[in-house]
C-alpha cells in the first residue's frame, strides 16, 4: 500500500482490499468471455446468500446506489399509486424525491434529527391508505440513525400485508444484520462502495419472489429504459445459467472485483462480521463519548454500527478538524443533513477496516480524532 496514502474513514467509499484492487486490474475481457461470465453467475449466487435468501432475484447494474431508487419507482411502483417513505434524514428526502419524479404518490413519516419514526407511528400511517409499499433507509448515512427493519417488516405483515417492504441498505448491506427470507423483506438495494468494500460504480439490487410478480403483473408501462427489469432481468438470468447475453455492456473489471470481495465476505460467518461491527462501533463511540461529545442518533440504540455521526464541540467547525486530521492520514466526513451539515462529522468503519484489525485502521483513526479533539479543547483523561 501507498505510504501516503489516506485512510478513507468515510461512510463509502471505504478501504479496498489489495486482493479487490488486483481485480479490477484485469485486461481487457468481453463480456461474454468463458472467463467471465462464470464469475458474474456466481456472484449472483453468492449475493443471495449474503442477503439471506433462497429465491429473490438479484439484480448487479452499473451505476450507484441511486439508481436502487429508479429501479424500484420504475419497475414496482405505478403512477399514482401511493407509497409511505420513513424519513431518517437526508436519504430519505432524496428516495421521496426520486419517487415523485415517476409521478407516484408519497406519504411521509419525518422523524426529528437524530430519531426515527416509532413503530405506534408507523401503525397509524399504514392505516390512512392502501400503500403500494413502504421504504425504510435501514442506515440513514446523513444521521447514522439505524433502523428497525425487522420489526417494522413485522408491523407491515400485520396491517398491511400486501405492502412491499422496501430497504434502501446503501449504508447497511454488509455492516448491519438483513434476512430477507426471515423478515419478509422484498427489496434491499445498495451499492459496492459501502460495507461491501468494492470501489463505487456498482448498484445491487435484490427483488423478492412477491416484489417479481408484483413487477410481471404491473399493468402499465415501465417509464425507464436503462433502468427497465425487462431488459436486465434475461441477462441476469443468462449469466446464472453460466450463458453470456448482452443488454448493455457490463462494467467487467468492477464483476471481478465484487467477485473477490463476496468470496471474502462469505468465507467467514456473517454473524462475526455483524458483531465485529458492534464491537468496533462501540469502541468508537466510547471513544467520542469519553471526549464529552454528542452523537447525532438521540440514543447509542438507534445508532448505526458501520458509521458514526457526532457534533462538534461548541465553537469548533468543520475546517479546524478535518484538515488537520487528513495531514495525519486520516480521511472522515463532514455533515451532509440539510439542516445541521456544518454542525457535525461522520466517520465509517465498515469493511476491512473492521473486519481485519492488524490493519489498525480503527486504532489509528481513534488516536487521530483524540489527540485532535483535544488539542480544541475537549476533556479526556488519559
Ligand atoms: C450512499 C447512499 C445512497 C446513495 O448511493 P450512491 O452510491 O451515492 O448513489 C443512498 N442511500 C444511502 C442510505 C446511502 O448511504
Amino acid at each position: 500500500m501507498n505510504s501516503k496514502h489516506k485512510l478513507c474513514m468515510i461512510p463509502g467509499p471505504v478501504e479496498f482490499h489489495e486482493d479487490v484492487l488486483t481485480s479490477m486490474s484485469t485486461l481487457a475481457t468481453s463480456h461474454v468471455s468463458p472467463s467471465f461470465i462464470p464469475i458474474f453467475g456466481e456472484v449472483i449466487e453468492l449475493l443471495r446468500k449474503i442477503f439471506c435468501t433462497e429465491k429473490s432475484q438479484p439484480f448487479v447494474v452499473s451505476g450507484s446506489g441511486t439508481l436502487g431508487w429508479d429501479m424500484v419507482a420504475s419497475n414496482l411502483i405505478e403512477s399514482d399509486e401511493d407509497v409511505l417513505v420513513l424519513n431518517t434524514g437526508y436519504f430519505g428526502d432524496s428516495f421521496a424525491d426520486c419517487l415523485q419524479t415517476y409521478g407516484v404518490k408519497v406519504t411521509q413519516v419525518k422523524a426529528d434529527i437524530g430519531d426515527r419514526p416509532s413503530l405506534e407511528e408507523i401503525r397509524q400511517a399504514l392505516t390512512t391508505k392502501k400503500f403500494k409499499a413502504i421504504t425504510i433507509t435501514h442506515v440513514d448515512t446523513s444521521t447514522g440513525v439505524l433502523s428497525d427493519i425487522k420489526a417494522i417488516s413485522t408491523l407491515v405483515q400485520q396491517i398491511s400485508p400486501e405492502t412491499l417492504v422496501i430497504v434502501d441498505g446503501v449504508c447497511s448491506v454488509g455492516s448491519e444484520e438483513i434476512r430477507m427470507d426471515e423478515w419478509n423483506i422484498d427489496i434491499v438495494l445498495t451499492a459496492s462502495q459501502k460495507a461491501l468494500g468494492v470501489p463505487p460504480g456498482l448498484c445491487i439490487l435484490i427483488a423478492s419472489e412477491r416484489a417479481m410478480n408484483v413487477f410481471h403483473n404491473r399493468e402499465t408501462p415501465i417509464k425507464s429504459y436503462y433502468a427497465s427489469w425487462r431488459n436486465w432481468l434475461p441477462i441476469m438470468n443468462s449469466y446464472e445459467s453460466r450463458k453470456g447475453m448482452y443488454f448493455a455492456t457490463p462494467p467487467v473489471q468492477l464483476i471481478f472485483a465484487l467477485h473477490t470481495s463476496l468470496k471474502q465476505i462469505i468465507s467467514r460467518p456473517l454473524e462475526l462480521r455483524f458483531q465485529q461491527h458492534k464491537e468496533v462501533s462501540n469502541r468508537i463511540k466510547n471513544s467520542l463519548e469519553e471526549l464529552g461529545l454528542k452523537f447525532v442518533p438521540k440514543n447509542r440504540e438507534i445508532a448505526a454500527n458501520g458509521m458514526t455521526a457526532v457534533y462538534y464541540p461548541e465553537g469548533v467547525k468543520a475546517t479546524d478538524l478535518l484538515p488537520k486530521l487528513a495531514e495525519q492520514g486520516v480521511v472522515i466526513a463532514g455533515g451532509l443533513h440539510k439542516v445541521i451539515g456544518p454542525k457535525y462529522f461522520r466517520v465509517g468503519h465498515m469493511g476491512i477496516s473492521v473486519t481485519e484489525p492488524e490493519r489498525k485502521h480503527i486504532d489509528n483513526t481513534i488516536e487521530a480524532l483524540k489527540g485532535n479533539l483535544k488539542d480544541l479543547g475537549c476533556k479526556g483523561d488519559n
